[in-house]
């Protein structure tokens, strides 16, 4: 039986194999391994670590506490917020030493201001179509003659874009990456000559599988790195291999008679006497309650067992069928493979009806994260 009730398990020369395979389909471009989220919920520092031994040099967070701590572990590569920042968030993004995305004269000001000895690297985001943050292209020659005017307070280290629709090769959302990317090659093209330094980015993960071309100097990738399919399918197809698995075990066997029910509203009820296990995992730890009526599977004995009944806040059970013969403390597989089986987060994410971004970041602060490898 395992010493945890519930682990993930973290295998880090995955996220260096995967750094590998997309600084490969980068070309020459930098990496930039995209650590916000607690690394997807692998852990920021190992994840960190990982990928700038498989080849990353640049690392993107969310959020200047995650920034800071980066630097806290004692990481000293270049690290880029990509999010917003309120009042004193700049001076700490600055005191960190990070680099940070501006998109308004008012932030490039802002930053600039915040500067602690070195000048602040500034990434002057441009709005190509993601309708989020970013100068909409009316807006563009204001915020490049404010980054201009800033002189040597601040240090233009990028000019960047997000695509919208790079995971969606079908139809009219195909179309519109190649529109975005038009929209910003072009510019790009006025304003490359102005700040020479800058590095021009772009592509998340689906975009740097999916078009060479919008690499530019850097690609900026974060779900590929966990093993994860940015496009949802097997990751497996682009020489992807999953990082995480989340282990489990029965905490308790039992056998019920034909129509007895387990769980909170009866929901579901025993259609012949059966042996239901219990797993002592449920939402509280990122395991949503909408998976079991959508048709989750676990893996236990070496084969696939639905997920039955209501899921609870710490609990979910599991019918091991008539004949199911696993005891008390046999492993339970909640995403990963044994043998010739497995339950990829793509899996769980289909039945949950959300993309495996959602359902990595979602496994909860209860589970500790083992780092392997
Ligand atoms: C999260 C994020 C990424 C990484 O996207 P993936 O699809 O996980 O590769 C890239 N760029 C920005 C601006 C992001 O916020």
């Amino acid at each position: 039986m395992s010493a945890e009730r519930a682990v993930a398990r973290i295998d880090l020369g995955a996220i260096r194999h995967n750094a590998g395979v997309m600084a490969a389909a980068a070309g020459g471009a930098r990496l930039m391994a995209v650590v916000k989220a607690a690394g997807y919920g692998h852990g920021a520092a190992p994840a960190a670590r990982a990928a700038l031994a498989g080849g990353a040099s640049f690392l993107g967070v969310a959020t200047v506490t995650e920034a800071e701590e980066l630097r806290g572990e004692g990481i000293d590569a270049p690290v880029l917020i990509m999010g917003p920042l309120t009042g004193g968030e700049w001076a700490r993004a600055a005191s960190a030493g990070a680099e940070v995305t501006a998109w308004t004269p008012e932030a490039v000001a802002r930053a600039a201001a915040a500067g602690a000895g070195e000048p602040p690297g500034v990434h002057l985001k441009l709005d190509t179509g993601m309708g989020r943050l970013g100068a909409r292209p009316e807006d563009v020659s204001a915020l490049v003659d404010s980054a201009a005017a800033a002189g040597d307070r601040i240090r233009v280290a990028g000019l960047m874009t997000h695509f919208a629709t790079s995971d969606d090769t079908t139809g009219e959302n195909a179309s519109f990456m190649s529109e975005q990317l038009l929209r910003f090659r072009s510019a790009v093209a006025g304003v490359r000559d102005r700040f020479p330094g800058a590095l021009v980015h772009a592509a998340n993960s689906a975009a740097t599988l999916r078009q060479p071309s919008a690499a530019f100097d850097m690609v900026r990738c974060g779900i590929s790195l966990y093993g994860c399919s940015p496009f949802g399918g097997d990751p497996a197809e682009h020489g992807l291999r999953p990082a995480m698995s989340w282990i489990s075990y029965l905490a308790s066997v039992k056998t019920l008679r034909s129509r007895e029910s387990v769980g909170y509203g009866r929901v579901w009820r025993a259609a012949r006497g059966t042996r239901v296990g219990l797993v002592p995992v449920g939402y509280a730890d990122g395991y949503a309650r909408c998976l079991s009526p959508a048709g989750a599977e676990v893996l236990t004995g070496g084969r696939r067992v639905p997920v039955v009944g209501t899921i609870s806040m710490d609990q979910l059970t599991v019918d091991l069928g008539p004949e199911g013969a696993e005891a008390v403390g046999e492993e339970v597989v909640l995403i990963g493979a044994r043998g010739d089986e497995r339950i990829t987060a793509e899996d769980v994410a289909a039945w949950r009806g959300t993309i495996n971004y959602e359902v990595t970041c979602a496994v909860g602060p209860r589970i500790p994260r083992i780092h392997e490898g």
